[in-house]
């Protein structure tokens, strides 16, 4: 069940034949991808309906990760430790894992996998994908590349299934005791039951959870870079990513600037409509049950004051389509601030001070990306300390990158995917003692 055979722990002279081939053909997968990117491309515009031009970007983004990993796994360097007993030699050793269940949704069809398999293969792991109902093509896609790129028959496996199936499917992968590893991305209330079930055979797990994103505009914030920022946080994926701002906190002294900015752009720069139209910015939602949390998200807010800037409703379009909403007036008892509404709206409240800013953005039982503006050095150090998230983006609505750790804490996560440590999250240590010596 390992590719091919354990990566050695050990110095850079060490590095065997075995490791450069896993480290070759991920390159080889990459560069498929990089010639394949329009098809690829394709594939997740006609199953999720994101614009093209994002599809395009996912696949750059998504190929970056078997990239990065290619480069990563010639660097599964292990330790020699000074022992305590002078007759002994201390050594740790890394090694793959094994089998690794990799559980992926619906958003980012190609990435989310990749950011998975790319490190897994690299520790010298084997694994079974099991991808969204709603778009299976892409991890499909993805195996006809990596049979191209020499990635031997078994390594990488995919097993698509219908809705009716997952709950049967997800429970054998997550209790055979054949797979030692599972690793899984989508909302946390799926990631509790996977939890439980990885208990009954103690296995190793990497959760990336939901989240519920505060970005914060201060006083002392470029407006415009904030609403460039806000825009692309918001609406990307017609805001259906995991790290996209789920509540904006905007201090009384630039709220109305902000606010009436946000509008003017959002009315200018966002386009609902076929992700293959050139001109769209805005995608359907992926099912009629996402477009009815957004409606309900909505209803209850204004039931409760908050007002509608723009947007508020379906799209004429019909279907899945759904205007991108600015809310104001809105306050911390409402339903859209207490959790995830993964879709295109934007609920701003008002703040007056620092501290209360922050109160409020921690005030969940789930952290995972913060943003927020300032312009004030000291005020930057305090708060990206004090926002409990797994990662913070300071005058930047978009951060993930291959080279950067993603992930969460509280309930939206545990582990790292990408940059140096997401290869631990598929690497046993052994530790070696060598006595009598
Ligand atoms: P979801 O319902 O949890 O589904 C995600 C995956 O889990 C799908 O493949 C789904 O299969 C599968 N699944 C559902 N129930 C299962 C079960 N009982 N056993 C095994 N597998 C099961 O999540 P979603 O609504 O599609 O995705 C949106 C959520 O993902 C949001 O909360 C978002 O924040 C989160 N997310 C997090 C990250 C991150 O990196 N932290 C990234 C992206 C998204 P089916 O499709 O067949 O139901």
């Amino acid at each position: 069940p390992r590719f091919p055979v354990p990566a050695c722990g050990g110095h850079g002279s060490l590095v065997s034949p075995l490791l450069q081939e896993r480290s070759a053909r991920l390159r080889r997968w990459y560069e498929l991808m990089m010639e394949n990117k329009e098809e690829l491309a394709r594939i997740i515009t006609a199953e999720n309906g994101k614009p093209l031009k994002e599809a395009q970007g996912e696949i750059t983004y998504s190929a970056s990760f078997l990239e990065w990993f290619a480069e990563e796994a010639r660097r599964i360097y292990g330790d020699v430790i000074p022992a305590s007993a002078k007759d002994r030699r201390v050594l740790v050793l890394k090694q793959p894992v094994g089998v690794a269940a990799i559980i992926t949704p619906w958003n980012f069809p190609s990435a989310m996998i990749t950011r998975k398999v790319g490190a897994a293969l690299a520790a010298g792991c084997t694994v079974v994908v099991k991808p969204a109902e709603d778009t299976p093509l892409s991890a499909l896609a993805l195996g006809e590349l990596a049979n191209q790129a020499g990635i031997p028959a078994g390594v990488y496996n995919v097993v698509p299934c219908s809705r009716q199936q997952t709950a049967a499917v997800g429970e054998v992968l997550c209790t055979d005791p054949l797979v030692s590893k599972i690793s899984f991305t989508g909302s946390t209330a799926t990631g509790k039951i996977l939890l439980k079930h990885a208990a009954g055979t103690v296995k190793r797990v990497s959760m990336e959870l939901g989240g519920h994103a505060p970005f914060i505009v201060f006083d002392s914030a470029n407006v415009d870079q904030a609403v460039a920022g806000a825009l692309a946080s918001k609406y990307r994926n017609s805001g259906q990513t995991c790290v996209c701002t789920n509540r904006f906190l905007v201090q009384k002294g630039i709220h109305d600037e902000f606010v009436e900015k946000f509008a003017k752009a959002i009315d200018k720069e966002l386009h609902v409509g076929n992700g293959f139209d050139a001109k769209t910015t805005q995608g359907p939602l992926i099912n009629e049950k996402a477009v009815e949390k957004v409606e309900k998200h909505i209803k209850d807010a204004v039931s409760q004051g908050a007002s509608v800037v723009t947007g508020g409703k379906r799209h004429s379009l019909g279907k899945n389509f759904f205007e991108p909403t600015l809310l104001t007036n809105v306050t911390t008892k409402m339903l859209c601030t207490q959790e995830e509404t993964f879709g295109p709206l934007a609920p701003v409240i008002r703040f007056e001070t620092e501290a209360e800013a922050v109160a409020i953005a921690n005030a969940a039982n789930v952290g995972l990306a913060g943003y927020f503006y300032s312009q004030d050095p000291a005020q930057i150090w305090r708060v990206a300390e004090q926002l409990e998230v797994g990662m913070v983006g300071v005058n930047e609505g978009i951060i993930s990158s291959a080279e950067c750790p993603f992930g969460g804490v509280k309930e939206s996560g545990l582990g790292r995917e990408g940059s140096k440590y997401g290869i631990d999250e598929y690497l046993e240590i052994k530790y070696v003692c060598f006595g009598g010596l």
